[in-house]
């Protein structure tokens, strides 16, 4: 009997299992099933062209066929003309023996090989092929004590003929029918009794049992067979995936908690009364379903998504102080100092004197305090914050990751809000879970757009709400792509203008650079070359999960300091009041570059990325960002959404790199990146989408299609290894999710353990073990 764990040993599959083993690793015979056909061949191939060196299987019919003798030699070559849909190729053998025989001008066959070239003809270079006429339906049963060994050593003997061709990767020594058979066989001697997926739902859901749907994508009839074949590979995925979610959300659903009910005439009630302006129906909304939540003795798990600049403040600064009504306290977790510091400035001014509890002028009865703690605050300030939040004197804590350290203590921690999600992984909000007697409850915001597929996956085993509407009156935000030397001329001119007006600038740039460093030089001859190379490499790496700034590959990045002088030495900028703010800085030097900012002290800031998430001052109007192509969609989304949050409308300009007379002054001429550029580059495709809309949902779902599917989910979340056929990207992709997901909710109702169902219970574990040991890896 042959099942997944079955070893792929010479028993089995003879001269075959060591080549498989150590080019491919596949060591099971589940490996075995799950090298799956990279593509199929109908004879309506989508290669249109050869390449040298490409690695091929082609169907082809022999034309012609000459016996040469060769020079020097006893023995003759055999020279092949076969004809293709790509086109002629000449194949070579150098023996007729065994071949003469059976390449017969119009006989059809399957070559595979690398394409070579010789002169202007294309040669197929030591193929192995397979007369379609050689084929048979009968397929070899297995057989311990021979294995599946070719029998009598004729070169693929027995594959079965079909109308679609699987093609594999390159194992050198097993041409892909070779391959196909060993599968063929190997299925032959499985069978579908031990499916792991109830039958009940294989019924509902149409779905093929495991090992069907192996043969459906290994030995297909039609294009649909695979189709067929693939779709249960993904819904298994998907269901391990949504019951491990939704084992952990019962989990947390089960688990006690401190219910916060609200309360008369507490904080939150003086609070809103004193709001200097009207909630929206979104934040209301929002407020009431986490209310209902903070009331219940379970811990609240929830995921608010808001629009950059929806008013998600406002939403969990309510939340806090109904907690603190309860008699709680709540954390307030942000992924930067900067913005650590701008929601401790933001919470103490919008409540005034309720956030002077205890204190000479504050509100004696109902007050609290806030209390601030940072990584690098001085020994005294920090101490006396600590104190505060452990003895329960400052209601609301606002810090960076700093606080979930071990020694922070939280007198009665009842509500954690971490801000901007995608920089906190599960893990962390473990840890601070554990600062409270009993779970506190969790509301995680994010002004990224979580498309739906992800939301359902990484954020499944949270509750989700989402803030669509912008507060009233809001200001639209134009955006612009700067390619050229003119436009970026007038974008300085454009910043001193609205300097006049009264308003301000952000300047991002890629990088911080030094305070000496002179103006990128300008790259000769084969260093220009290079760079131009390196820009589309460079741009994709940067763009696919590599965030190191200060990476340089050879096209000059901007830095702040170095923008900033430029700035200070422009004529037309003469009394702006330039500030830089950077990951540099000391805490000190961070918070007060952003205070002058906010009191409107500084008109221009020049900064790195610091401003990306949160950052909120109204009166800033415009962003100029610089080599905006290193940017992610997401990124520059909400980089944009720090403008145009006042009453006047706000103008982002993304600044291309490899602008010839921008960053390479004096050398005039095309480069990639210019809009003009005939060859637009996927880098200067997304500056043009992001520029062309505003709605976040949208742009998240075009970031989808840039992403790896790993940097999808992030390594942390990413469940170990278990997506392998399931896409984050939407499309079919999405229901398959949506039905597994309302299967597992449905099974998990019936049998919250799964004890009904060992097997599948076993693979779930599987999944969630891989998941605990992802975690473990990075520490
Ligand atoms: P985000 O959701 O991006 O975090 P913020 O919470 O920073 O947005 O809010 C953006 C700005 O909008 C802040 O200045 C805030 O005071 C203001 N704001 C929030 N809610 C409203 C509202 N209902 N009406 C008017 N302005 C609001
Ligand atoms: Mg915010």
């Amino acid at each position: 009997m042959v099942t997944l764990q079955t070893p792929l040993s010479s028993r089995l599959l003879g001269s075959y299992a060591q080549p498989l083993q150590q080019q491919r690793g596949l060591q099971t015979v589940e490996d075995l099933l799950w090298f799956l056909p990279r593509r199929y061949l109908d004879g309506q191939e989508e290669l249109t062209e050869f390449t040298e060196g490409e690695y091929v299987v082609l169907e082809g019919t022999v034309r012609t066929v000459a016996k040469r003798p060769m020079s020097g030699r006893r023995r003759s070559m055999l020279n092949v003309l076969i004809s293709t849909a790509v086109g002629d190729l000449e194949v070579t053998f150098f023996s007729v023996y065994g071949h003469q025989d059976r390449l017969i001008p119009g006989a059809k066959g399957l070559f595979e090989g690398r394409v070579g070239r010789y002169g202007s003809r294309w040669q197929l270079s030591h193929p192995s092929y397979e007369m379609l006429s050689d084929l048979d339906d009968d397929a070899p049963t297995p057989d311990a004590g021979h294995g599946l060994r070719d029998q009598g050593g004729t070169p693929g003997l027995g594959v079965v003929a079909r109308a679609l061709h699987p093609v594999y990767l390159e194992v050198r020594g097993v041409p892909s029918w070779t391959i196909n058979r060993l599968v063929a066989t190997v299925l032959g001697a499985m069978s579908d009794d031990g499916d792991p997926l109830p039958a009940e739902l294989r019924r509902r859901r149409d779905l093929p049992g495991y090992v069907a749907a192996m043969r459906h994508l290994h030995l297909p009839e039609h294009r649909d067979d695979v189709a067929k074949g693939k779709k249960r590979l993904k819904y298994d995925e998907a269901l391990l995936m949504q019951l491990a979610l939704g084992m952990r959300r019962r989990a947390q659903q089960q688990a006690p908690a401190v219910p916060r009910a609200p309360r008369q005439g507490g904080l939150l009630e003086a609070f809103d009364k004193r709001l200097p302006f009207t909630l929206t129906a979104g934040q209301r909304a929002v407020g009431e379903e986490i209310a209902a939540d903070l009331a219940r003795s379970h811990p609240m798990n929830r995921l608010l998504q808001g629009e950059v600049g929806s008013g998600k403040t406002v939403v969990a600064l309510r939340a806090m102080l109904a907690v603190i009504d309860a008699g709680g306290q709540a954390a307030l977790l942000a992924p930067t100092e900067v913005l650590a510091a701008q929601h401790y400035r933001t919470i103490t001014t919008l409540l005034g004197d309720l956030a002077q509890g205890g204190m000479l002028g504050g509100d004696l009865d109902r007050g609290t305090r806030v209390a601030l703690l940072t990584g690098s605050q001085s020994a005294a300030a920090r101490k006396q914050a600590l104190l505060a939040a452990a003895s329960g004197e400052a209601g609301i804590v606002v810090g960076t990751h700093a606080l979930i350290q071990k020694h922070v203590q939280l007198a009665d921690l009842g509500l954690v809000v971490v801000d901007e999600q995608h920089r906190f992984g599960v893990e962390q909000r473990d840890a601070l879970r554990e600062k409270a007697k009993k779970p506190p409850h969790v509301l995680v915001m994010t002004a990224t757009p979580i498309p739906r597929t992800v939301a359902m996956t990484v954020f499944g085993d949270m509750d989700t709400s989402v803030l669509a509407e912008l507060p009233a009156g809001r200001q639209p935000i134009g955006s612009f792509v700067v390619g050229n030397r003119l436009w970026y001329e007038r974008t300085w001119g454009r910043v001193a203008d609205e300097v006049r007006a009264g308003r301000q600038v952000y300047v991002v740039c890629p990088r911080i650079g030094e305070e000496w460093e002179e103006r990128s030089a300008v790259p000769t001859g084969a260093e220009a070359l290079n760079s131009e190379r390196a820009w589309l490499t460079m741009t994709d790496a940067m763009y696919y999960g590599d965030d190191d700034p200060e990476r340089d590959e050879g096209v000059p990045l901007r830095g702040v300091h170095e923008v900033a002088r430029e700035l200070r030495e422009l004529p037309a900028l003469r009394d702006v009041r330039v500030g830089i703010l950077h990951g540099r800085l000391t805490p000190d030097e961070k918070d007060r570059a952003m205070a002058a900012f906010t009191a409107g002290e500084i008109d221009v800031l020049v900064s790195t990325t610091v401003v990306e998430v949160g950052v909120d001052v109204p009166n800033a109007t415009l962003m100029v960002v610089t080599n905006s192509d290193r940017f992610g969609i997401s990124q520059l989304h909400q980089l944009r959404g720090r403008v145009g949050r006042g009453e006047h409308p706000g103008l982002c300009l993304f600044v291309l790199s490899g602008v010839p007379d921008i960053d390479h002054p004096g050398t005039p001429g095309l480069r990639p990146g210019d809009p003009n550029d005939q060859r637009r580059s996927p880098a200067v495709e997304r500056m043009t989408a992001i520029a062309a809309t505003n709605d976040g949902f949208e742009l998240s779902q075009l970031d989808l299609q840039y992403r790896r599917e790993g940097d999808i989910l992030g390594a942390r979340q990413s469940g170990g290894t278990s997506l392998r056929m399931l896409s984050l990207r939407g499309g079919d992709d999405a229901q398959i999710i949506e039905a597994a997901r309302e299967d597992a909710a449905a099974l998990l109702d019936q049998d919250p353990t799964l004890a009904g169902q060992p097997h599948l219970s076993y693979l779930v574990n599987m999944v969630v073990d891989e998941q605990q040991a992802a975690f473990l890896e990075r520490g």
